[in-house]
């Protein structure tokens, strides 16, 4: 199978609940995250009352502007990555802070049957989209050549999952950057908005700026207070890419 776009699944995200002793006057509407993040900045203060009647996406806009960026890492979303290639991967497991990842394993899983991401920018164009299969496909059968073959060099060793996993950690090293993955991503807000401004930029890379824009969608939908200032626009080179308002908190 060969990915053309990233399926992109929400996994988990906060539930909060209000202690009874120290309830807020929240205003409008909100998601628990929000809630969560609100009621922490308004423990700084004991501004429970909410003085200047904001609501809870008011109130978040103005933290983001002043850029008390520590109230928004109390809500923390889980998102599954598939259709995503292991360069993809490679980008994105560089956002170190606030970040949590469990990756498929390419010693431990038959990569015989992979599936690949067409980078974005051969998609449309035949000729190149041949050519890129013929290698892909050609890389997949090598590989499955050297892991019978490793299987019989080690065929000594008593343990098979040992032995599987020495087969297939060397035989990986021929399978395309492009071979496809899956991800479970953990981040808190403050975390997923620093990330996803980089790699939803015009200067990031086709495939993870695409797959930035649309975990930027999915957050807009699940959690708008936390993301309402980036803007999803088309670019110069035609694809989409997204800018924000209150940078890097
Ligand atoms: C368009 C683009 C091109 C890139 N090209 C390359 C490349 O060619 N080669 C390459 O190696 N990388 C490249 N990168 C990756 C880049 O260098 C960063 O590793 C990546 O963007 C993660 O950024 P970060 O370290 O700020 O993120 P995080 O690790 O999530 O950190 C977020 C913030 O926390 C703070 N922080 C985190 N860890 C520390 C620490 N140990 N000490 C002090 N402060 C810390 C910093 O303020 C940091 O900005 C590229 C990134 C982008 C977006």
């Amino acid at each position: 199978m060969f990915y053309t776009e990233p399926r992109i699944t929400l996994l988990a995200r906060p539930q909060f609940f209000e202690p009874a002793h120290l309830p807020v006057n929240f205003l409008g509407e909100s998601t628990d995250g929000e809630k969560l993040a609100e009621f922490a900045g308004r423990l700084c203060y004991m501004s429970q009352k909410n003085p200047a009647s904001r609501s809870t996406g008011d109130y978040l806009e103005n933290i983001k502007r002043q850029g008390h960026g520590s109230v928004l890492e109390h809500a923390s979303y889980s998102v599954l990555l598939e259709g995503v290639s292991r360069s993809l991967t490679h980008e994105l497991v560089r956002h170190r802070a606030g970040f949590a990842y469990s990756q498929l394993s390419q010693r431990y899983v038959d990569e015989s049957e992979a599936n690949f991401v067409v980078p974005p920018a051969i998609i449309g164009d035949a000729a190149l989209e041949a050519d890129w299969k013929k290698q892909v496909e050609e890389a997949q059968r090598s590989y499955v050549r050297l892991v019978e073959q490793l299987m019989e060099r080690y065929s000594w060793v008593a343990d098979k999952i040992h032995r599987r996993k020495m087969s297939r950690e060397a035989a990986r090293g021929v399978l395309p950057n492009s071979t496809e993955t899956k991800i479970v991503v953990t981040a808190n807000a403050r975390a997923w908005r620093t990330m996803l401004e980089l790699r939803s930029s015009e200067g990031a890379e086709f495939e993870i700026r695409r797959c930035a824009v649309a975990v930027l969608r999915l957050f807009q939908r699940e959690t708008p207070a936390f993301f309402s200032d980036f803007e999803i626009y088309t670019a110069d080179d035609r694809a989409e890419a997204a800018r924000i308002s209150y940078h890097k908190v």
